[in-house]
């Protein structure tokens, strides 16, 4: 199938073929001839599939362009304002339209203005009811918008989006989308679509096959080790480093930097422009490590980047899917690598029956087989490097006082230093280890439904103790990750 089916006008045709789409994606396909209908909609499907423009496309072709703002798009964050925007004003210019952006933390003036010269508003939840409550705007809009409706309600925008709604027209077309379907989204649903149709891009779609999915066992205190070591051994073009908390953002941006790496951190608290600054230079590869915490990471739309590393599992599902879909856009296989402590075993299993996913247990590499992958691609480099005149002048210079062979082995140690594997040999648990904590937790289940509180305690504290002793016994068995 290709968008043509779609009979949209000829210059908006034409912007989809500049913009590089060849084929409607799955909720593209869907939606589309819904909207087109007239129909107001509901469309659950995971982040990354194309969401904005299964709506943005049928809206601008729908749109008028004689009377002021049409439509308006409601979404979480600043950043998510920006890209949204961004993509609608890719297919919009061609066909004349006018976006204005919304966000708080910038001047009210310059965004009225730019407002009263619109045709399409994206704007986040407080700046816009701010604005409509004080009568500084007023909106006729016949297409509105509410997208990321899950991450509205986890940030507590519910409140502000009813009173939002309160001063919209009743007679408009209205669209919710959202990567997972809470209670409270549905009763939204409820009161602000009128007969929706529902768009559900199903759970096994869902889950984007092309990344996948690992986790790690590793001791609190070896997280940072485990991190460093996982990374110089899996060589990312780009990477996204998950925190909890902006505390843990910044420390351990410093320490990475200390290590010798190019990172940036990104966090809530962060001034826009600094924010935009960090984002832009991690687009352009200035910068290959972000450490974002998950509100930071939002909708961050960088489509090459090839690992996601959650530096603690995160409390919910729905924080690990749009976590996990940072990478394995646009078709790119990703990565995605959990590390866990051996007591967040059940975490791991409750989010992969949640999403309805697996993710399979790995060893952290030693630092030997880090150390011989690197070697080995240093040798094919070697082989594959052109000689330069200067390295030419250079070894006939040192051949005054020294003989060739030492050479070669002076000029192979200072290269070798960058190679160099630092760290501890093994870190975190092997796959014995892993599997019998598994299996330990699998049993502890079966008895915590058998017997009373004050048993379980003991009989959890005794099988770890015995399981230590015999992990001593044991040769640490590992295996490639
Ligand atoms: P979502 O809102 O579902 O998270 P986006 O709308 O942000 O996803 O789209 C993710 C990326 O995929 C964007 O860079 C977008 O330009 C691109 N994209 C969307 N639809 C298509 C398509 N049909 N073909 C190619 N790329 C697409
Ligand atoms: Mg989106």
């Amino acid at each position: 199938m290709t968008f043509k089916e779609f009979n949209f006008k000829n210059t908006l045709n034409q912007a989809i073929q500049n913009a590089g789409f060849k084929e409607p994606s799955p909720v593209q396909k869907e939606s589309i001839p819904i909207i087109l209908d007239g129909h107001d909609m509901i469309g659950q499907a995971q982040t990354g599939t194309g969401k904005t423009a299964a709506f943005g496309l049928p809206i601008i072709n729908m749109m008028s362009g004689d009377n002021g703002i049409e439509a308006l798009i409601i979404v979480p964050t600043r950043e998510l304002a920006m890209q949204v925007s961004d993509e609608l004003f890719r297919f919009g210019k061609i066909v004349g339209y006018k976006t204005a952006t919304v966000y708080g933390g910038t001047a009210y003036n310059k965004q009225i203005e730019r407002i009263n010269h619109a045709n399409i508003v994206v704007a986040t939840p407080g700046r816009l009811q701010d604005l409509l409550k004080s009568k500084k705007i007023k909106l006729n809009p016949k297409f509105v918008v509410l997208d990321e409706a899950d991450e509205m309600l986890d940030m507590g925008f519910l409140d502000e989006i009813k009173n939002i709604f309160t001063y919209l027209p009743e007679d408009r077309q209205t669209l919710m989308f959202s990567a997972t379907m809470p209670k409270q989204i549905k009763k939204l649903a409820e009161e602000i679509l009128k007969n929706p149709k529902s768009v559900t891009i199903t759970k096994s779609e869902r889950t984007n096959s092309d990344i996948t999915q690992k986790f790690y066992v590793v001791s609190d205190y070896e997280r940072d080790d485990a991190l460093l070591r996982l990374i110089d051994y899996k060589n990312p073009t780009k990477c996204i480093i998950f925190c909890r908390m902006k505390k843990e953002v910044d420390r351990l941006s410093s320490y990475m930097t200390s290590q010798g790496f190019k990172v940036a951190g990104l966090h809530g608290d962060m001034e826009q422009k600094q924010r935009e600054r960090t984002i832009r230079a991690f687009k352009q590869g200035l910068v290959d490590i972000f450490i974002a915490t998950d509100v930071a990471a939002r909708g961050l739309d960088v489509n090459d980047v090839s690992h996601v590393f959650n530096y603690h599992i995160p409390f919910d599902s729905e924080s690990y899917v749009h976590r996990i879909g940072r990478t394995g856009r646009a078709g790119n296989k990703g990565e995605a690598i959990t590390l866990v402590s051996p007591n967040e075993l059940r975490t791991i299993k409750r989010i992969e029956k949640d999403v309805g996913t697996k993710m399979i247990s790995r060893v952290v590499p030693t630092r030997q087989e880090v150390q011989s992958r690197k070697d080995s691609n240093l040798l094919k480099e070697i082989a594959q490097t052109n000689i330069t005149p200067s390295a030419i002048e250079l070894v006939k210079e040192l051949q005054h006082d020294i003989d060739i062979v030492t050479i070669a082995y002076l000029l192979a140690s200072i290269i070798q230093k960058e190679v160099d594997v630092k760290g501890k040999d093994n870190i975190g648990l092997n796959q014995e280890e892993i599997d019998r904590l598994i299996e330990r937790n699998r049993n502890q289940k079966g008895r915590d439904s058998n017997h009373r509180r004050g048993r379980r305690g003991r009989n959890r504290n005794s099988s770890r103790g015995d399981s230590r002793r015999r992990d001593r016994s044991h040769r640490r068995k590992r295996y490639k990750s």
